[in-house]
């Protein structure tokens, strides 16, 4: 089955094309749009024999940028497809599920009216996503869409881990609650986690899954679901992040308002776009100019550092307590698969819990391979696991298109 993997940010477009079976998935060609709506648009495109092409122009809205996609993905000399026809099927991530979405479903008129009804939960996102999926439908009428939820693997959690401590009405109108994202990374790694203790003849019940990019979200899942996570009702609560607070005192915010005079959208944007380790350090929100202005002896990117190692050692602690114990953990995602000291900040430190962590093998961890990082009398498995959201988006659009 050929399967389009379209994953649609405000201005931007990232695509995955995949050959996908039972024993296959093959990979034939992805890339990437960007500056959808801002002049200069951008489309990156890996063709034939892993080429890249640079196309430049204007891309108005994301049906426009759909169409171009299909151009390139048919073009007589770098392109892998002799007709856009040749597509079975589009499998799309959609950020936000709400209560109404715990699994993957085909996006039919009715599931795409209730996404919109949730728009107000990811307002940056989900316009976005859903715009991608009407273009589909309009460029492509009988090719079926399938929408995958960053909220749907954790959709597991018990209300003692997702109700959040206020009225309980706020959840009962407006369905305030934890919902947590990044549900198809966590996906992925748990069970390839799952797949590799299995092999070692390990135990593989409790599982913590940290996702560290420039998001970054940590799970506690345990026989294969997920009892809590640390991102909310939107992904600003849990750790720090590359621009996002993360947790913090509410308090704060009507404080901050007052004495600087900002409005609530002002302050809101400082949590998600001005905060986190960018706000800290004042240098970046991109760990690896971070560390190099640490090394360099700057001290608020130190601190940034160190605050972020911080905080996702404490969210590591208080799942080990709700899970009573783990069996491995696994750190994946940009910062988790490539940065060899934010591992060793994180999970150094930790013997008191059975966590022995190997400096030696972290440093040799292999890229795009799983590695296991921990000493040999290590209680707890540590392991880098490269994810692969793309891959689980495909697999999702496969098995329900073959039910
Ligand atoms: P992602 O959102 O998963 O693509 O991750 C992006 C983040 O990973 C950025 O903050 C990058 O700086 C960080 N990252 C990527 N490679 C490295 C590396 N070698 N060392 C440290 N951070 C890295």
């Amino acid at each position: 089955m050929i399967i389009l993997v379209l994953n649609a940010g405000s201005s931007s477009l990232k695509y995955q094309l995949f050959d996908f079976d039972e024993h296959k998935r093959d990979v034939l060609s992805k890339g990437t749009v960007e500056r959808i709506g801002i002049p200069k648009s951008l489309i990156t495109h890996k063709g034939k024999d892993g080429a890249e092409i640079k196309i430049e122009g204007d891309i108005s809205g994301h049906t426009e940028a759909l169409q171009k996609v299909f151009d390139a993905l048919c073009d007589k000399d770098y392109g892998v497809l002799v007709s856009i026809s040749d597509i079975s099927a589009f499998g799309h991530r959609v950020l936000h599920g709400a209560e109404d979405f715990n699994a993957s479903v085909v996006m039919t008129d009715k599931n795409i009216n209730i996404c919109k009804g949730n728009i107000e939960l990811g307002p940056l996102h989900m316009p976005a996503n859903i715009a991608c999926i009407e273009a589909c439908k309009n460029l492509m009428r009988d090719t079926p869409n399938v929408g995958v939820f960053d909220t749907a693997f954790h959709s597991s959690m018990g209300k003692t881990a997702y109700m959040y401590a206020i009225p309980y009405e706020y959840y009962e109108k407006y369905k305030v609650r934890k919902y947590g994202f990044h549900g198809t990374s966590h996906r992925y790694v748990s069970g390839e986690a799952v797949k590799y203790l299995k092999s070692k003849g390990e135990k593989y019940s409790r599982i913590i899954t940290c996702h560290l990019g420039n998001g970054s979200s940590i799970a506690a899942v345990k026989d294969g679901k997920v009892e809590d996570t640390s991102m909310g009702l939107t992904p600003l609560e849990g750790v720090s992040m590359g621009t996002r607070s993360g947790d913090l005192d509410p308090a704060v915010i009507e404080f901050i308002m007052q004495k600087t005079g900002q409005s609530i959208s002002e302050m809101l944007n400082v949590l998600n776009k001005k905060s986190g380790v960018l706000g800290i350090s004042g240098v970046s929100s991109d760990f690896r100019d971070i560390s190099t202005a640490a090394a360099n002896g700057n001290e608020r990117a130190e601190l940034a550092l160190g605050m972020f190692a911080y905080r996702v050692k404490k969210y590591i602690g208080s799942y080990i307590a709700a899970l009573n114990g783990v069996d491995a953990i696994v750190l994946t995602g940009g910062i988790g698969e490539n940065s060899t000291d934010m591992r060793a900040r994180i999970l150094g430190g930790m013997d008191g819990l059975g966590v022995e962590f190997d400096e030696k093998k972290n440093r040799e961890c292999k890229r795009g391979a799983i590695s296991e990082i921990n000493g040999n009398l290590s209680k707890v498995k540590l392991l880098v696991i490269p994810t692969d959201e793309e891959l689980v988006i495909a697999r999702e659009t496969y098995e329900l298109l073959s039910q």
